[in-house]
């Protein structure tokens, strides 16, 4: 992931935010640390290039900052729209382009969860009730380059999908806000 990191610092494009140099250093694989025992003594350890937890959270802070959306394939024919049945140039949401962040979310978007009927379950002595059954079904959907966006852009389309009555799940971007860096 820090390599992942330091390759999207290299080129990084006008509308991501720049890691300040003070924070890369902190990001920087530990390979060796010191403990001290309990005479007081240093003993120096390997840890072989392994990230801390704080190390994790600050990564996550920096990709979390970051808005893009997806284009909707590739080489292979673009995925239609379940909801207009139209081709999209993005991946969508409400047929508005969908903006996203982090590395989380991509990985969920290959996942369709369908409801497909419900079933009657017992659940006490002539008591039922009907659960939903689903099927939970992995497209090979191919996602095309990633565009990066401004806090501000994201913001827009998270606005304009809002208006069409779909609540946003997740992370609200604040243009104004830098990148956050938990302590
Ligand atoms: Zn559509």
């Amino acid at each position: 992931m820090a390599q992942l990191l330091s390759q999207m610092t290299g080129d990084l494009p006008p509308e991501w935010v720049a890691i300040p140099p003070e924070i890369l250093q902190l990001l920087v694989p530990v390979n060796v640390r010191t403990l001290h025992t309990a005479k007081g003594e240093e003993k120096i350890v390997s840890a072989r290039g392994i990230i801390t937890p704080q190390q994790k959270r600050t990564i996550d802070a920096v990709l979390a900052s970051r808005w893009f959306l997806v284009k909707n394939g590739g080489a292979l024919p673009r995925a239609r729209c379940m909801r207009c049945k139209r081709y999209h140039q993005y991946i969508t949401l409400a047929c508005i382009e969908k903006p996203h962040n982090g590395l989380g979310e991509v990985v969920g978007l290959i996942e369709r969860v369908t409801e497909i009927g419900t079933r009657r379950q017992k659940i006490g002595h002539r008591q039922y009730r009907d659960v939903v059954m689903t099927e939970t079904q992995i497209d090979a959907v191919e996602l095309g380059p990633i565009v990066p966006i401004t806090p501000s852009e994201a913001r827009g389309f998270i606005d304009r999908i809002n208006a069409k009555g779909y609540g946003w799940q997740g992370a609200i971007p604040d243009p104004h806000a830098g990148l956050l860096v938990p302590a």
